[in-house]
């Protein structure tokens, strides 16, 4: 018996939970593309914020929906814009890996006031990230209701 209460074991709990555990696939579109073929992706793929990658795969942006937003608000043709001159780019992304704690990226994604952050792993023997995944506030809602419901189990 380890003289824990239920509430310092469910601490405990929380604190172990990992990113891939909760984890979602990540939506990514290439450097290339243009701010209407961002704002086709998101709608097809029904996600919040996409992942800008080079021709190598490495993560170089992220785009939101007011990012896009704020893109169509001009007169401008929208297939016009490059989504790389809109997007926040390297190195002022908020990333994570797998294996981080998912507590510390709920912080983060309060502390920053953004939706999610990509999941990326280190790209083999180069410079640059690979994005694995993408952890977001409805993920981090799962856990919650998860955490809640194993307790009613039990
Ligand atoms: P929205 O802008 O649609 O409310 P967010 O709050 O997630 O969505 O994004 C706010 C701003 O932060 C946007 O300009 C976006 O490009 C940027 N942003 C979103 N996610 C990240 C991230 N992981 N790292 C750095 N900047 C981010």
């Amino acid at each position: 018996y380890t003289g824990k209460t239920g509430s310092q074991l469910l601490t405990e709990k929380i604190k172990k939970i990992q990113v891939h555990e909760f984890s979602s696939i990540p939506v990514v579109v290439p450097e290339s593309s243009t701010v209407y073929e961002a704002i086709c992706t998101m709608f097809l793929e029904d996600v919040g914020t996409l992942f800008i990658v080079n021709k190598n795969s490495h993560l170089v942006g992220v785009v939101s929906r007011k990012d896009l937003l704020r893109a169509s608000m001009g007169k401008q043709e929208l297939n016009a814009i490059p989504i790389n001159i809109i997007m926040t780019r390297m190195p002022n992304i908020t990333y994570c890996f797998k294996e981080d704690h998912l507590l510390d990226v709920a912080h983060i994604l309060i502390q920053k006031q953004i939706d999610g952050l990509p999941v990326v792993k280190k790209a083999p023997n180069d410079e640059g990230y690979e994005v694995v995944g993408r952890i977001t506030k409805t993920n981090i809602t799962k856990a919650f209701v998860e955490l809640a419901r194993d307790e009613m189990i039990i």
